[in-house]
């Protein structure tokens, strides 16, 4: 980068606040995606105005800058593809208002999700979205991958919950969108087009959250089944039974013999599959559910069925599923970990489907997550210097992101596209729809220097 580029990046957000040094930039140059590339610079702005004076001189230079919240996203988002500047924004982590009276809070964008709860808990209530990256993803990074987590079946994911953000546009504008109101109808939801944008629209700065009381009883239980096909028929069937639990997680057999290998969490090594099923609300009534709950899995290959009585057996129940993702990673050198989502009623095709892949491909693969949703988690074990094991990986991610398809379903249901799974999104909405996305990245970023090469490409770049 050119020393003058560098100088004027010191002037803007001083010393402390730039790196520059190529030791410093390994740092930035990979999420929680298997790829490697590294920026030029990272800045850590701590003011709205400096992210506007950097998109300013970025656009009169045409420098990529690729934000960055913690790094943390499982598609390849927050890596600087066209290397630039990475945007890190974690040193913008103030709370700006906590306002009860009406249920919001309004934090800088670098905050990290779970220092929201400690907060507004103060007034009994929570802020509902809870990935499992909660205690290091930031805000920011939620809203531009429209975060889901273990509350998405009851409580809805980010989207539900944004209602004004302030936002930098790649030509340096700064724009405050949505409003406080319940109600509010002026102009288009535009805040909402930055929801899931994944970085490539503009830099949200402050993020104003709805919050809801929290629930006054929970009743939390562990099913555990004899059969996959059990498990995964129980989620439909508990739904149908006019359920609605706060969280319905899935395990199956490998991932609770992974957990149990990285961390003893008491889970029955021979059983097929677990269900992490909370319900919450008034205490008789998320009680009377439970027990609904208790009939359904009851119909479907039961094995056993343990109700926490104790804050600590709650914790313990949820315990496994929490470490899930890092048992897993400890199993082979690499990981890649999906998120492909179907509706609920075909949860039990997609389980047996994904299951038939990996053995056709003769690929190692655990498979957990939020069942409750349809958002599952099928994660191939592999070795990445394995170059054959690698070729025959790629054709089940292939396989599996085509069964999704098929099955009316969708190729992600929370970690976004980024690098990772563009090369399936025309597959999932059609040519007209990238054109969509092209015409609209041409009008927020007519350069192409907000997190270029992400998501899909733009015209010039596929040529
Ligand atoms: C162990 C583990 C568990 C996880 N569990 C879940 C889960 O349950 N549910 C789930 O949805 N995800 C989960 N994730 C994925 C990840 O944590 C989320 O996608 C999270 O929202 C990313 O936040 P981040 O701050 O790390 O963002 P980053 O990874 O740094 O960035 C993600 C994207 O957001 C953009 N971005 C970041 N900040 C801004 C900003 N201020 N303005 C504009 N664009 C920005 C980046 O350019 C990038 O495209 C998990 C990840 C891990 C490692």
């Amino acid at each position: 980068m050119k020393k003058s580029i560098i100088d004027e990046l010191v002037s803007i957000f001083g010393q402390e606040n730039v790196l520059t040094d190529r030791e410093d930039m390994i740092a930035y140059s990979y999420d929680a995606a298997p790829v490697e590339i590294e920026p030029e610079a990272v800045v850590f702005p701590t003011t709205t105005e400096q992210v506007s004076q950097l998109m300013k001189l970025a656009y009169r230079e045409e420098i990529p800058v690729t934000p960055r919240g913690q790094g943390s996203g499982l598609s390849g988002g927050s890596i600087p593809l066209k290397q630039g500047i990475v945007l890190c924004m974690d040193r913008m982590n103030n709370v700006i208002e906590f306002d009860p009276a009406n249920r919001l809070i309004t934090v800088e964008a670098g905050l990290t999700t779970a220092d929201i709860d400690p907060i507004v808990s103060e007034a009994n209530l929570f802020y509902p979205p809870d990935p499992g990256s909660v205690a290091f993803s930031t805000i920011g990074g939620n809203v531009a991958e429209n975060a889901g987590g273990l509350r998405g079946l009851k409580y809805g994911v980010t989207k539900d919950y944004v209602k004004m953000l302030k936002v930098v546009m790649p030509q340096g504008d700064i724009v405050t969108l949505g409003s406080k109101c319940v109600k509010h109808v002026a102009g288009f939801n535009s805040e909402l087009m930055f929801v899931g944008s994944e970085g490539l629209l503009g830099v949200m700065t402050e993020v104003t959250l709805a919050l809801l009381p929290i629930p006054q009883h929970r009743e939390s239980a562990l099913a555990i089944f004899n059969s996959l096909d059990g498990a995964a028929q129980a989620v439909s069937d508990i739904i149908a039974a006019g359920v609605t639990p706060s969280t319905m997680e899935f395990m199956d057999n490998a991932t609770i013999n992974a957990v149990q290998d990285f961390k003893d969490c008491g889970l029955p090594r021979d059983a097929e599959a677990v269900l992490l099923i909370e319900t919450d609300g008034e205490e008789n009534s998320s009680k009377a559910e439970m027990k609904i709950v208790q009939e359904q899995v009851a119909k479907n290959d039961l094995r056993e069925f343990q109700l926490a009585t104790t804050t600590d057996e709650r914790d313990a129940l949820f315990a496994g599923r929490r470490v899930a993702l890092n048992a897993l990673a400890s199993v082979k050198p690499n990981l890649i970990l999906e998120d492909a989502t179907v509706k609920r009623s075909v949860l039990p095709e997609m389980v047996r489907g994904i299951i038939a892949i990996a053995k056709k491909h003769d690929i190692q693969v655990g498979i957990f997550g939020h069942a409750g949703d349809g958002n599952l988690h099928p994660t191939f074990l592999i070795d990445q210097a394995d170059k054959e094991e690698m070729a025959r990986c790629h054709k089940a991610v292939d396989e599996l992101f085509q069964l999704a398809i098929d099955l009316d379903g969708t190729i992600s249901g929370e970690h976004g596209i980024g690098l990772e799974k563009k090369p399936y999104l025309e597959n999932q909405i059609g040519a007209s729809g990238i054109k969509l996305l092209q015409d609209l990245k041409r009008m927020f970023d007519p350069k192409n220097l907000l997190n270029p090469g992400k998501m899909f490409d733009m015209p010039a770049e596929s040529a």
